[in-house]
C-alpha cells in the first residue's frame, strides 16, 4: 500500500507453480500486458476523486484499518466470490451444525478412554487439531504435528503472536503438570480383632447392554484424583453432606473427628471441600458416596430400571472426580500462580488433600449406613489407596481464526479429558463446539473474517482441577489482559432436559438475546431460552420433599433479574473471570429430577447412554453449538461489544442488597452506605456510557453510508475489473493476483470516518476495562489467585459462586465487622476507579 501511494506500481503477480505452467510465451506477454492495463486504470481510478495523500491522517492505523475492512462492502479478500457478512453469514453459520455429524464426531470422541495424560487423550487432542485444520483450511504442508512444550520459543510465539496473524493457525500446547493415578484401593470394616469382617467391591460392575461401559469397566479404577495416596483406619462416622455447616453442626453436638473416618454424600458442595474441612477437623480419610435419593422421581422404588437395563442408577456406579481445593487455587497444585513447564520449579500444593479419599457407590454406602443405624460408635474401617504421582504431559489444542481487530480476541473453549470415555463429561460440550467450528469453517469458504480474532481451545487435565486453561492463562496473563475481551465456555453441553445459563452479569443479555433467538431443540413454538424451564418426563410417586426443596433452591435462588446465574467455578472459564477479568459465560443442558439418571465421572457415561437416554437425535448438542457460535459471532462481529455495564451496576446493588440483609440478620454494625454511593455513580456513569454508545454506532454507520454511497460508482467499477480479474485468474491458474494490493488503494478513508471509527473503540475500550475493573492486585484474602472482587466461588462452596465474596463472607464465616469493613473500603475504591475509568 505505502508502495501505491508513492507512485510506484508493483506488479502484484507471484508465482505458486512454476513448474507446471506450459503456455506460450506470447500468450504469457498478453496476459501480463492486460493485467497491468487494468492496474493502471484501478490507480488512475483511485485517484480521480482526489482523496488525500497527505492530509490527516494518510494511512489509518492498523486497528481503524480492520474496523473498515470489515464494515464495508469493499472487496477486501483475495478469493474470487463475494464476501459473507452480518445477518446473511450469521444465517448460513446456524445452517450448518448437523445432528448426524454430531453424532459421528461424538463417537469417535467417547470411543474409548480418554483421561488427562494418557495416550487415549493424546489420540483425542490430534483429532481434534485435524478438525481445526480441515474446518479453518489450514495448510498440513508437512507431516509433522504442531506440538509445543510450554515454554519453548515455538509455545510462547504460537500465543503471541495471534495478534499478527493473516491466516488460520492450530497447534498443540504439551503443559506438564502433577497429576497421580491409582495403584491399588481397597475399603474394609473390620472386627474387633482388627481382621477385615467385610471388603468392599469398589469398581463399577457393567454387562454387555452397553459395550462401552462393559468394555471400559475396569479401565480406570475408582479413585479422587489429586487424592493423598497413603491408608487409613478409624471409626467410621456420618457427616450429611460434607458441607461446612454439616461439620460445624456435628463439632457442636460434641463429635470429636480425630483419626475418624468421614463418610459423606455426594452433592451440595464441591467434594474436595468435604476432604478439606475433614482434614482440618482432624481426620483419618474421607468416602464420598452417591445417594440414589438425589436422584429425584427416577429410581428403582418408582419403578425405573437402573442402567443399562433402564433410566434409574446403577447402584454400583461412582463418582471419580478431583479432590483439590479448589476455592483456593485451580491448576496444578505443584506450581501455584505460575505455568508449569517440564522444568518448572516444584511446590508442596496447599491445594492437595492431606488425607486419602475414596469415592464408593450406594451399594457400598449402604453397608456401611446399616452398620452406623443404631448410633452410637460406628465401625472401624480401613482405607488404602495407593496413588502413582508424577509429571504428566496434556495437550491443549489451540486454534484460531485472524479477525479483522488483531488485539481484540474473543475465545471459544470447551475441555477434552474425561475420567473414563465422557459422552456428556466433556464430550457433549467439545461436539458442541466441534459442529460450531464446522460452522465457521463454512463462513471462511465463502470469504468471511470475523471484526474480531477468534481462539478456539480444546483444554486438557480440566477434570484434575481445571489444569490445562489455568496453566495457559497463567503463562500468558499480560497477553490475555491485553487481547482477550470475552470468553465463552461450555463444558457438559448435553446431560439432562433443562437449559443452565450463567455468566457475568455484563454478558447476561447476550446470553439470553441469543437463546431466545434460537429454537427450542424439541418444541417448536418455543425458544431455546425456555428450555431453562424444562423438567424432564420420568415422575413417580415416591419423591424425596427435601432433595426437590433443596434442588428448587439451587436452580432459581441465584439468577439474577433477568436469568442469568454468577459464575463460581468448576469449569475453565474460572481462569479467564476470576484470575485476569475477563467476562465469560458457561452453558449446557443439565439434568433434572425427572431426567434419565446423568452418571456423572462414572463408567456409564458413555455414547450407549447419550444416544438412548441423555440426548436422543443430538438435537440439544446442536442448540448448544447454535448457541455458543452465536455468541461467538456476536462478540466478534458486534461493532460495539455486546457488553451491558448497566445491567452489571444494578447488580452490584442486588450483590449490596444481600450483604446488607445478612449483615441485619446478625446485627453486624458495618456502613455500607459509601459502597452504596459508589455503586449508585456507576450506575450513572453507565447511563452515560450507554448513551455514548448509542451515539458513537449511530454516528459510524451514518458516515459509513453516506462514504459508501459516495463512492459508489468506483465500488461499481471496481467490482467489474475484480470479475475480469477472477475471470483471468482462472484461466491463468499459475498466477496469484493479489486483490488486496490493488483495492486497498481504493480505501482511504474520509478524516469524519476515522474519527467515528476512533470513537467507536474508545467506547469498546471503556467496555472492556468494566470486568477487568473488578480485579485487585491483592486478590481475596487467603486465597489471593483469586482476584476477582466481585464475585468468586464461595470458599466453602468450590463450584456455587458467591457475589462480593470478601465482604460477604467476611461476615458470613468469619463474623469479622472490622475485616467486612476493610473489604467494603477495597470495593469502594474498585468502583470509584470504574467509575473513572468509563467515564469518557
Ligand atoms: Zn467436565
Amino acid at each position: 500500500m505505502e508502495e501505491l501511494a508513492k507512485g510506484v506500481i508493483p506488479v502484484p503477480v507471484t508465482w505458486h507453480r512454476p513448474s507446471i505452467v506450459t503456455f506460450s510465451r506470447k500468450k504469457w506477454g498478453r496476459r501480463v500486458a492486460l493485467i497491468l492495463a487494468l492496474l493502471c486504470t484501478l490507480r488512475l481510478l483511485s485517484n480521480l476523486e482526489g482523496i488525500p495523500h497527505n492530509g490527516y491522517p494518510d494511512v489509518p492505523r492498523v486497528q481503524e484499518h480492520g474496523m473498515l475492512n470489515a464494515l464495508t462492502h469493499w472487496h477486501t479478500s483475495n478469493k474470487c466470490h463475494a464476501i459473507l457478512k452480518g445477518k446473511k453469514a450469521e444465517e448460513l453459520f446456524l445452517s450448518v451444525p448437523d445432528a448426524d455429524s454430531a453424532i459421528a464426531a461424538s463417537r469417535v470422541y467417547a470411543a474409548k478412554p480418554h483421561t488427562a495424560g494418557t495416550a487415549g487423550d493424546l489420540d483425542t487432542a490430534k483429532i481434534f487439531l485435524a478438525h481445526l485444520q480441515a474446518e479453518l483450511q489450514i495448510n498440513r504442508s508437512s507431516s509433522d504435528i504442531p506440538l509445543y512444550s510450554a515454554g519453548s520459543r515455538e509455545s510462547r510465539e504460537a500465543t503471541l503472536t495471534i495478534s499478527s496473524l493473516d491466516e488460520p493457525k492450530a497447534w498443540i500446547d504439551v503443559y506438564y503438570p502433577i497429576l497421580n493415578s491409582p495403584l491399588d484401593h481397597s475399603l474394609e470394616i473390620l472386627g474387633d480383632d482388627g481382621k477385615p469382617v467385610w471388603s468392599a467391591e469398589l469398581e463399577e460392575v457393567a454387562d454387555e447392554t452397553d459395550p462401552y461401559a462393559f468394555e471400559f469397566a475396569n479401565a480406570v479404577p475408582a479413585w479422587h484424583g489429586i487424592s493423598r495416596g497413603g491408608q487409613a483406619e478409624g471409626k467410621l462416622i456420618d457427616a450429611q453432606y460434607g458441607r461446612k455447616r454439616d461439620y460445624d453442626a456435628l463439632v457442636e453436638a460434641g463429635v470429636d473427628f480425630s483419626g475418624k473416618i468421614v463418610l459423606a454424600r455426594s452433592g451440595r458442595v464441591f467434594r474436595g471441600l468435604k476432604v478439606k474441612r475433614a482434614q482440618e477437623l482432624g481426620a483419618a480419610a474421607v468416602l464420598v458416596y452417591l445417594d440414589p435419593h438425589g436422584d429425584g422421581t427416577v429410581t428403582v422404588e418408582n419403578g425405573y430400571a437402573p442402567y443399562p437395563h433402564g433410566p434409574a442408577r446403577n447402584p454400583t456406579s461412582v463418582e471419580r472426580g478431583a479432590v483439590q481445593f479448589l476455592s483456593l487455587y485451580p491448576g496444578d497444585t505443584s506450581t501455584p500462580g505460575y505455568p508449569s513447564y517440564e522444568n518448572s520449579t516444584r511446590v508442596e500444593g496447599k491445594s492437595k488433600p492431606t488425607i486419602p479419599s475414596l469415592p464408593i457407590s450406594w451399594v457400598n454406602a449402604q453397608v456401611l449406613l446399616n452398620h452406623l443405624k443404631d448410633g452410637g460408635d460406628g465401625p472401624t474401617v480401613r482405607v488404602v489407596n495407593n496413588v502413582d504421582e508424577k509429571i504428566t504431559p496434556i495437550w491443549n489444542v489451540m486454534g484460531v481464526i485472524p479477525g479483522h481487530i488483531k488485539n481484540e480476541v474473543v475465545v471459544l473453549g470447551a475441555h477434552r479429558d474425561a475420567w473414563v470415555t465422557g459422552a456428556s463429561d466433556p464430550i457433549s460440550g467439545t461436539v458442541s463446539v466441534s459442529e460450531a467450528i464446522r460452522g465457521f469453517g463454512a463462513l471462511l469458504r465463502k470469504g468471511w473474517r470475523p471484526l474480531r480474532t477468534i481462539l478456539i481451545a480444546s483444554w486438557d487435565g480440566e477434570e484434575y482441577g481445571l489444569i490445562g486453561s489455568t496453566e495457559w492463562g497463567e503463562d500468558f496473563p499480560e497477553w490475555i489482559k491485553d487481547h482477550v475481551v470475552a470468553y465463552v465456555n461450555t463444558d457438559t453441553s448435553a446431560s439432562g432436559s433443562r437449559l443452565k445459563a450463567a455468566g457475568s452479569p455484563l454478558l447476561a443479555h447476550l446470553l439470553r438475546e441469543t437463546a431466545e433467538q434460537l429454537p427450542h431443540p424439541s418444541s417448536e413454538k418455543r425458544s431455546l431460552w425456555d428450555a431453562r424451564e424444562d423438567t424432564g418426563t420420568l415422575f413417580g410417586e415416591h419423591t424425596n420433599a427435601e432433595i426437590a426443596a433443596m434442588h428448587t433452591n439451587e436452580l432459581r435462588a441465584v439468577d439474577d433479574s433477568i436469568g442469568v446465574r454468577p459464575l463460581g467455578s468448576g469449569s475453565d472459564y474460572t481462569v479467564f473471570l476470576q484470575h485476569h477479568g475477563v467476562p465469560s459465560t458457561d452453558g449446557g443442558f443439565t439434568s433434572t429430577l425427572h431426567d434419565p439418571v446423568y452418571h456423572y465421572h462414572s463408567i456409564f457415561d458413555t455414547q450407549y447412554w447419550q444416544e438412548l437416554y441423555g440426548d436422543p437425535g443430538f438435537s440439544r448438542h446442536i442448540a448448544i453449538a447454535k448457541h455458543i457460535g452465536l455468541q461467538v459471532f456476536r462478540l466478534s462481529g458486534d461493532i460495539i461489544l455486546p457488553f451491558n455495564t448497566t445491567h452489571y451496576s444494578l447488580e452490584l446493588e442486588s450483590y449490596l442488597n444481600n450483604v446488607e440483609s445478612i449483615a441485619a440478620a446478625d446485627s453486624f454494625d458495618v456502613d455500607l452506605s459509601p459502597l452504596r454511593e459508589s455503586v449508585h455513580a456507576l450506575q450513572s456513569a453507565s447511563l452515560e456510557l450507554d448513551s455514548t454508545k448509542t451515539k458513537a454506532e449511530h454516528t459510524l454507520r451514518k458516515i459509513l453510508k453516506e462514504w459508501e454511497k459516495k463512492h459508489a460508482m468506483r465500488h461499481k467499477i471496481s467490482r467489474k475489473v475484480s470479475k475480469v480479474l477472477c475471470k483471468l485468474k482462472a484461466s491463468f491458474f499459475a498466477i496469484g493476483v493479489d486483490d488486496k494490493l490493488i483495492f486497498n488503494s481504493f480505501r482511504q478513508p474520509s478524516r469524519h470516518l476515522i474519527k467515528a471509527i476512533q470513537q467507536v473503540q474508545a467506547v469498546n475500550k471503556r467496555l472492556i476495562a468494566f470486568e477487568r475493573g473488578f480485579i485487585s492486585k491483592e486478590g481475596i484474602k487467603d486465597r489471593e489467585w483469586y482476584k476477582h472482587l466481585g464475585v468468586a466461588p464461595g470458599r466453602w462452596l468450590g463450584y456455587g459462586a458467591t457475589t462480593f465474596p470478601g465482604l460477604t463472607e467476611a461476615l458470613t464465616m468469619d463474623q469479622n465487622v472490622t475485616a467486612a469493613a476493610y473489604e467494603a473500603g477495597r470495593l469502594k475504591d474498585l468502583i470509584d476507579n470504574l467509575v473513572e475509568t468509563i467515564r469518557l
